[in-house]
């Protein structure tokens, strides 16, 4: 049984079915899972969910998506796939401890890219981090410096919709490495793994997965870092320690029990994804459903694309400034009463925006139905 949910006071404007999306789901995180990622869970359930991470069926999934992403992703010889228990939130705190030697550099361009520099400074076992802030829509380059050992890049400001190239910056110190955060990238937009030393993510934006999960493609200088790191005399919380969750990927497993669910929906994700055409192939959906989106604001009167330059607009989330005739608050409440759901733009941005995810499991012909259930809503608002 399904509902609608409808806030009282919303317009009651009914879109018709004809013109609504196959498939309502536009959120940034968690986002929309694949009805064949469901089907896959309920197909390998009896045998997978409800037993041990430690045995063979759950270690070959875990395997299956660590061989899927380095696959995906290209990766260099000698890069491997770690993960742990936590997502991105708690892989900042890891990195904290496990990664950053002394001082880092980080690009603040948003909410996200701005919140692992704030964690970082109130770590006292490492230097005041450098923090270079640039107005949120806009992005900044990575500088290199003397004395950084670690640069943070965002490969994707979730809350901004601003994306970055990924380039190792000029001028840094022999050994220093590039850490980005590439939870809503990673898997929807092309970079070459050769310039980053550890890009991480979690499962539930690109990779159309539930939450819980972090994942790396490390390079082995990062590798290298973590274990010197972890033999010093640093103090390390064991649940935070990078190195056993090296040592835990290399055998297929977690330190402690993973979301099994989540697991599962990656690979079915990956896999598809590596089974049409590897990263060409998703970061070509995003990109066609991209030119739709940002197509679509720029020829309204009553919407804009809210990142002006056009090369610094994400393929993977788009963010839509509305008219201030246009309330975005009851847009969205009408668009969710319809079953079109999570176009709400980030809250602390404070725009009247929406924000639209563009990841590759969204099917580019529903965003362009998107687009024409706002022009019926702004029509009729
Ligand atoms: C969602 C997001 C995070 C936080 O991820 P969690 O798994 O919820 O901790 C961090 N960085 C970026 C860029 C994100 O989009």
């Amino acid at each position: 049984m399904r509902h609608s949910y409808r806030v009282t006071n919303t317009p009651d404007i009914q879109i018709p079915l004809e013109i609504r999306p196959k498939d309502g789901r536009f959120g940034a995180g968690p986002s929309k899972v694949r009805p064949e990622g469901i089907a896959a869970l309920v197909a390998e359930a009896p045998l997978y969910m409800g037993t041990s991470h430690r045995q063979a069926p759950v270690r070959f999934m875990v395997s299956r998506l660590r061989n899927g992403l380095a696959e995906m992703f290209a990766l260099p010889d000698g890069y491997e796939i770690v993960l742990g228990n936590g997502g991105t939130t708690i892989f900042w705190d890891a990195a904290s401890f496990g990664l950053i030697e002394n001082k880092s550099q980080h690009l603040d361009f948003g909410e996200f890219s701005g919140k692992f520099g704030s964690a970082v400074a109130g770590a006292p076992h490492l230097a005041d981090p450098q923090i270079i802030a640039v107005e949120p829509g806009t992005r900044t380059e990575a500088v290199g410096t003397a004395g950084i050992d670690t640069y943070a890049l965002t490969h994707n400001e979730t809350t901004t919709g601003v994306s970055m190239p990924l380039v190792r910056p000029e001028g840094a110190d022999d050994g220093a490495l590039v850490l980005v955060d590439a939870t809503s990238g990673a898997g929807g937009l092309r970079f070459d793994a050769s310039e980053t030393d550890c890009y991480y993510f979690a499962p539930q934006k690109v990779l159309g997965s539930d939450g819980g999960l972090w994942l790396a493609a490390m390079s082995p200088a990062a590798v290298e870092r973590i274990e010197r790191i972890a033999a010093s005399d640093r103090w390390i919380p064991p649940s935070l320690n990078l190195k056993t969750a090296v040592d835990n990927s290399r055998k297929d497993q977690t330190n402690n029990t993973p979301a099994l669910a989540t697991i599962i929906l990656a690979v079915e994700l990956v896999e598809w994804i590596n089974n049409n055409g590897g990263m060409e192939f998703a970061a070509n959906r995003c990109d066609t459903s991209a030119a739709t989106m940002y197509g679509w604001a720029e020829s309204r009167d009553f919407a804009s694309p809210f990142v002006e330059n056009p090369e610094h607009r994400s393929s993977t989330v788009a963010t839509i400034d509305l008219d201030d005739a246009l309330d975005a608050d009851t847009v969205n409440a009408v668009l969710r009463a319809n079953d079109i759901v999570d176009t709400n733009g980030y809250r602390k941005l404070g725009r009247n925006q929406l924000r639209i995810a563009m990841f590759p499991a969204v099917d580019p012909a529903d965003i362009e139905a998107l687009t024409q259930c706002l022009d019926y809503v702004a029509e009729r608002m």
